[in-house]
């Protein structure tokens, strides 16, 4: 089977000036198809550099696909080196010379002597023709490499891929293999903790592979499977994806897309539940962050951003005792204002949250503790306590996170 590499070649992408979305196109092309894509390798426009790069591609990769390089100009010169790697001559190709001469009549532009080398194509390749630009991509088979050549510009390469270049590697692959991937989300769990929770799934698995990655604020687990049938291939993520929840299924909720406040909503949507919240600490992120899908006015009622005491106390009914006595920032006054959005907005749910974002310690209490209370349906309020480590603005977010996540598990 093919393990395939990618060369992209320019200088402008080794100086900072573009991305390498061209390899991060195919790479994901390349993926469906079934074909492994072990490296991808930045090169300048530089023939004894290229060359090297070149050699090594050829001891790792036996399909080497090369973004770049094909134009008219004297920096362009991936073609040139890879023909005289392979001793192959560059020959016109009078199909592409005639679609070149084609272009410059439609765009009632004068053709350089340059362009005509634009029609050159390695000795013996398969063109493939450019239906948004002059130089044309090519094929070459030799001593069980296969080397594809692609020009530099997105908007060429994409289209001259999926047209003409896809269907001559999948002459060459097993296409019938399907690679499938879905991502777990986590919440609550550090990644080395995750990692370490299930290294032993993570080191005896090769299919599915399990790759771990640190999002914002949460851990996601990547399960790849490949399999010659889709419906095996979901079998294998599906046992896998079971091994991984009875370990750390606690911290799981959701999958793919879903966001924390996603996953939230639909639940809410689906138990057919209202919430209200009351927010000192997040100042009305609650809120924002579960309207942002249309229809939440079927879940949620309202907000009160009760930022001072004399608000926790007037507004929602915190007694002036616990003001005093715990303070603000105390299980006591999450409760009470838990209790108090629930009744006032006459919801199912009423949350809140109250907390020390910092950047100093309020009356004693640490930077970053946190209370969050939760009014529930059956009458029982409940008190989250935490200690957040970290900024003020991330204080806040996590907070708002932290909140959701105890919903759904509750
Ligand atoms: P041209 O005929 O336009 O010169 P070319 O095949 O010679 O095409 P390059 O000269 O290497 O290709 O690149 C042309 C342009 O294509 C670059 O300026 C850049 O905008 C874009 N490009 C090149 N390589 C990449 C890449 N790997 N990822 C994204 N864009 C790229
Ligand atoms: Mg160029």
């Amino acid at each position: 089977n093919k393990n395939a590499e990618i060369i992209a070649v320019g200088s402008e992408l080794l100086l900072g000036q573009i991305c390498n979305t061209n390899a991060q196109f195919l790479s994901k092309e390349l993926a469906q198809l079934g074909i492994n894509v072990y490296f991808h390798t930045v090169v300048g426009d530089n023939a004894d550099r290229l060359k090297h790069a070149i050699e090594i591609a050829k001891k790792r990769s036996n399909l080497i696909i090369f973004t770049g390089g094909l134009g008219p100009t004297k920096d362009d010169l991936t073609k040139e080196t890879i023909a005289s790697i392979l001793g192959k001559k560059l020959v016109m190709d009078e199909e592409a010379l005639f679609s070149i001469k084609e272009y410059f009549q439609k765009t009632k532009r004068v053709m350089t002597e340059n362009n005509k080398k634009q029609a050159l194509v390695l000795e013996g390749s398969h063109v493939l023709p450019n239906d948004y630009g002059m130089a044309p991509g090519m094929v070459v088979e030799e001593a069980g490499y296969t080397y594809m050549l692609l020009p530099g510009p997105p908007k060429e390469l994409q289209p001259m891929f999926l047209s003409y270049g896809k269907l001559s590697l999948a002459s060459k692959v097993d296409v019938s293999e399907h690679i499938i991937s879905r991502v777990l989300r986590f919440f609550g769990i550090g990644e080395s903790q995750l990692e370490t929770e299930i290294e032993s799934l993570i080191d005896s698995q090769t299919n599915p592979t399990i790759a771990p990655l640190a999002g914002d604020h949460e851990v996601t687990l990547r399960i790849t499977a490949k399999h010659q049938s889709i419906d095996k291939a979901n079998e294998l993520l599906n046992n896998t994806e079971k091994d991984i929840l009875s370990i750390v299924g606690e911290f799981h909720y959701g999958y793919n897309d879903d966001t924390i406040f996603s996953v939230l909503f639909q639940k809410l949507k689906q138990l057919n539940v209202s919430i209200s919240s009351a927010e000192s600490l997040t100042g009305g992120m609650f809120g924002e962050e579960i309207t942002q899908f249309s229809g939440a006015s079927s879940i949620f009622d309202g907000a009160v951003v009760c930022y001072t005491n004399e608000v926790k106390e007037k507004v929602l009914g915190v007694s002036s005792n616990v003001l005093s006595e715990y303070g603000a920032v105390s299980e006591q006054c999450a409760s009470s204002l838990a209790n108090g959005i629930k009744s006032l907005m006459n919801t199912d749910i009423g949350i809140s949250f109250t907390g020390v974002a910092g950047p100093s310690d309020l009356d004693g209490k640490p930077v970053g503790t946190v209370f969050i209370g939760m009014s529930l349906p059956d009458g029982k309020t409940i008190v989250k306590q935490l200690n957040i480590p970290g900024t003020r603005e991330g204080i806040r977010i996590r907070t708002v996170k932290y909140g959701c996540f105890y919903l759904l598990k509750e």
